[in-house]
């Protein structure tokens, strides 16, 4: 069976016995928070079981590393509907150890592209027409500044209202144990 004929098949008897009814809630996060956070599978029971978070207590945006890679791209944005129409208060960028992101080198996924039948040409294309790709695929060195970055960014965006506190954290991703990198009450 497919991975895609399971999730159906499980999904048919999940919903025929009412299986829904303890998730039921609202979209607006109970605990009032957006939580910017990693999509490393460690994390996917274990980060809202450490925060004490059921469903329907907070926004959750997941990318690979927490990171927000642009102002005005698709986390951002996330972030500032939660904020303005979802309302959300705090805003907690939570990063972990041991990540995929860490010391993410682009070369050795550039070589997987090409193994995978991604052309030179391909590349070349993507150079000449102003995107470097390379800085793209770059990954950060140090998680306790990769945090302390997204939430010096989320903090300084133009478009954010003032007075909202951005929290930053580190996650042990085998404990749970959360390290404060950025005190969001105190700046
Ligand atoms: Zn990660």
């Amino acid at each position: 069976m497919t991975i895609l004929n399971e999730i159906l098949d499980y999904n048919q008897q999940f919903v025929e016995d009412h299986e829904y009814e303890k998730y039921e809630t609202t979209k607006f996060p109970n605990k009032r928070m957006v939580i910017l956070t990693c999509m490393d599978t460690r994390l996917l029971e274990l980060l809202p079981k450490a925060l004490n978070l059921g469903n329907g207590d907070a926004k959750l945006i997941k990318d690979a590393g927490a990171l927000v890679t642009h102002p005005f791209g698709s986390v951002m944005r996330s972030i500032l509907v939660a904020v303005y129409q979802l309302q959300a208060q705090e805003i907690l960028v939570i990063g972990h150890h041991d990540c995929g992101m860490s010391g993410m080198k682009p070369e050795p996924v550039i070589d997987s592209m090409k193994e995978r039948g991604i052309t030179d040409e391909t590349l070349a294309t993507l150079s000449y027409s102003g995107i470097d790709i390379e800085q793209w695929l770059q990954g950060f060195e140090n998680v306790n500044d990769s945090v302390a970055h997204s939430v010096d960014m989320i903090k300084h965006h133009p478009l954010l209202p003032k007075g909202v506190p951005v929290h930053g954290l580190v996650i042990d991703p085998k404990t749970g144990k959360l390290d404060l990198v950025v005190d969001g009450y105190q700046v």
